[in-house]
């Protein structure tokens, strides 16, 4: 029996829907400027680039219900809207969910304009809000993918917006990495990211899959 120096942290998980058995987290790959609006207003031309990975921690994923914290260090968190792809055994996708990619905008400027890596931008502690996971094909593929802050609509859009569909965007991470049972893709946000306050309730839906919600402690 393994004597460990202190516990081991438990595994990271989601609920499924309608299923008892939890999803557990391993980790969580997030696509770049996937929706050429957003890429747009982020200042980048989407027909003159492909789209990029980032990375955050299993650890930072917050299951529906709970509330994640107003971050430290930043005056600029930011919501993202995302379909979230789940991976199962084989690296195949076994189930989708919604998720939000908390960010923390105004380290994430700073990186971009010194050249450095966004790990504090995009991979902080609770940065990962991600509501549970229906199993099975994705329930529409043009589906609504919306968000509302304190009721009011601030990102509204149809997954057909993407410009690399999900089943592209998992090619390409499974070119990139080895998927693994367990890990999380999240495959970008449409326009109309903004800011968040402490006490916001943020809720983000798309079509036919479990509506996420959190307030921002
Ligand atoms: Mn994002």
């Amino acid at each position: 029996m393994t004597d460990w120096l202190f516990p081991p942290r438990p595994t990271p998980s989601l609920p499924l829907v309608g299923d008892t058995r939890r999803f557990p987290v391993r980790r969580i790959l997030c696509v770049g400027q996937n929706y050429a609006e957003h890429a747009r207003e982020m200042g980048a031309d989407p027909t003159k680039q492909t789209p990029f990975f980032f990375s955050k921690p299993g650890d930072a994923v917050v299951a529906d219900g709970a509330n994640p914290a107003y971050p430290s260090a930043t005056g600029n968190l930011h919501y993202e809207a995302e379909l979230v792809a789940c991976i199962g055994e084989g690296g195949a996708v076994v189930g989708w969910a919604v998720g939000c990619d908390l960010t923390r905008r105004d380290l994430q400027a700073e990186a971009k304009k010194a050249g450095r890596p966004w790990d504090a931008a995009k991979g902080f502690d609770q940065s990962a809000p991600c509501g549970a996971v229906t199993l099975g094909d994705l329930p529409d593929p043009a589906g609504a993918i919306a968000l509302t802050v304190n009721g009011e609509t601030r990102q509204s859009g149809t997954l057909d917006d993407m410009i690399l569909n999900p089943a592209r965007i998992v090619e390409e991470a499974g070119r990139l990495w080895a998927l693994r049972p367990g890990d999380l893709i999240f495959t970008g946000t449409p326009s109309g990211v903004g800011p968040l306050a402490r006490g916001d309730r943020v809720v983000v839906t798309i079509t036919g899959l479990e509506t996420l919600s959190f307030e921002v402690a």
